[in-house]
């Protein structure tokens, strides 16, 4: 990394590598690269022993070319506006590659959640939620966070809460944010979606014969030896997913270290052994390994940093033994990393593709939240009643009969869950193939990520062009 170089410098460069294969005249790339509006705030907190703490945040919209704008909310102690710029940058991307109407944006509040108690931090999302509201930095129609890095379901209900409280009688209020419990308007399978997209993203990489002799594997997840960094939302839905596929999960990396079984480690048993409090190093069965970083650089054939950015620098990059990294997170590859990889013959499969899932299910959620209806409701009875008719024809052309089981599992209306993981499936097929034949019609463009900005360059300016702003 360039010494002075910041994370939204780091995204502006992946940028400017792809732009390098279009035409586009510079004010239009400078447009569709800046933060359309950055929004930066502080407010007193009076904590549980009675002194006041000043709580810092932010929200940044990155592009107005699509509206809402759309991007989680971080809480961590070492968020800073730089962090939400490149963020916000990158879900502008992401929904573009994805085919999802949106502009990015993202949020970001200064605080270790985990140093503050569960009523503290209500008030601090409520708050947060009023100052959003104050500048019209949040709305179904303007802005809709989603959970991040340190977020989840609960703040989600608080922000849709507040800001619904704010503006009584609003029909689509509770469209405001995504991620939100079922109760409060959310859709079966937000809260594993960016893992299952993950899932889904690296099972199609996995199937393309021709790309997996190159890296010296066979195709399909079947025994696939994989090692994730961050048990958490992303990581821990990543993993299960892969293992329930037949992958072995050789090794967990947490912030307090990393431990292996090439066996294969059950996700969930290390994520009940850590919720107790207790180390992730004592987990029975497994052998720590020396450091969080030692995990990233073991023998696996799939990788998924599921943590945080700027873990794979120009420093330990030469040293990572995996066949593909699968990007959970958000930025986890530094640009100085990336060419060690392309010379390494190693397979980025990049953040603004593969975790995509997220924001697709939130787009979803933000559908459902319109049409105030359940995905399902009105034609699961019918199609069911459909399919029935189709056996009965089936068994009268052919003399055989289905036993009631049979009938069951052949003839069922599709639920929510089924048709929104069905959505999601099409969704990371196809943009995984769309990435994929950029590359084939472009042999120039050397990987995986330069398709994936390029590919995001292009449908961010045909939406300028359509404009008429641009020529
Ligand atoms: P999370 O807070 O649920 O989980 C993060 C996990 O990483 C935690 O368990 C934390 O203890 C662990 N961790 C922190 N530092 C670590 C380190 N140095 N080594 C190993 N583990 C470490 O967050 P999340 O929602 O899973 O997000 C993780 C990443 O995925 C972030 O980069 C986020 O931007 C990105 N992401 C999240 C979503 C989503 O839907 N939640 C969508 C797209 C991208």
């Amino acid at each position: 990394m360039h010494a002075t170089e910041s994370f939204f410098d780091q995204v502006t460069r992946y940028f400017n590598d792809a732009a390098r294969f279009t035409t586009y005249p510079e004010g239009l790339l400078a447009q569709i690269r800046c933060c359309n509006s950055i929004y930066r705030f502080d407010f007193p907190l009076r904590r549980a022993d009675g002194t006041i703490e000043v709580i810092h945040g932010w929200r940044v919209e990155h592009s107005h070319h699509k509206l809402p704008t759309k991007g989680g909310i971080r809480y961590a102690p070492d968020v800073h506006e730089e962090e939400v710029m490149a963020l916000a940058a990158l879900m502008t991307y992401k929904c573009s590659i994805v085919d999802v109407p949106y502009g990015g944006a993202k949020g970001g509040i200064k605080i270790d959640p985990k140093q503050y108690t569960a009523e503290e931090l209500e008030r601090i999302t409520r708050r947060y939620t009023h100052e959003l509201v104050k500048k019209n930095f949040i709305g179904p129609g303007i802005d809709v966070p989603a959970p991040d890095y340190g977020t989840g379901e609960r703040e989600m209900a608080w922000i849709a809460d507040t800001y619904s409280a704010l503006h009584p009688g609003q029909l689509d209020a509770i469209g405001c944010v995504t991620g939100k419990p079922l109760a409060q308007g959310g859709v079966n399978g937000r809260r594993e979606a960016t893992g299952r997209g993950l899932f889904y993203a690296i099972r199609e990489a996995c199937s393309h014969a021709e790309d997996m002799q190159a890296l010296g594997l066979t195709t399909g997840l079947e025994g696939k030896r994989v090692v994730v960094q961050g048990l958490g939302n992303v990581g821990y839905h990543a993993a299960r997913f892969c293992r329930e596929a037949g992958a072995i999960i050789v090794a967990i990396a947490e912030r307090e270290g990393a431990i292996t079984n090439p066996k294969g480690l059950h996700e969930d048993e290390v994520f009940q052994h850590r919720k107790g409090g207790a180390s992730i190093l004592t987990f029975p069965g497994a052998t720590p390994l020396p450091s969080t970083a030692a995990a990233l650089e073991m023998e696996c054939d799939i990788l998924i940093p599921a943590a945080l950015e700027n873990q794979f620098t120009a420093g330990n990059a030469p040293r990572v033994k995996a066949k593909i990294i699968l990007e959970g997170a958000n930025g986890p590859t530094t640009p100085d990393a990336d060419p060690i990889f392309r010379q390494k013959g190693v397979m980025v499969i990049p953040d603004i593709y593969a975790n995509a899932g997220g924001v697709t299910v939130s787009y979803f959620e933000w559908l459902k939240n319109l049409s105030h209806v359940r995905f399902g409701r009105i034609s699961k009875r019918h199609e069911e009643a459909n399919e029935r008719q189709m056996l009965k024809a089936i068994e009268l052309a052919t003399g055989t009969s289905f036993s009631e089981a049979q009938r069951a599992a052949l003839a069922k209306g599709p639920d929510e869950l089924d048709l929104v993981n069905s959505g999601l499936e099409e969704t990371m097929i196809n943009a995984y193939n769309g990435l994929r034949d950029t590359r084939k019609q472009h042999p120039e463009v050397p990987d995986l990520r330069t398709a994936a900005f390029l590919t995001a360059i292009h449908k961010v300016a045909r939406s300028y062009m359509e404009l008429g702003i641009f020529p």
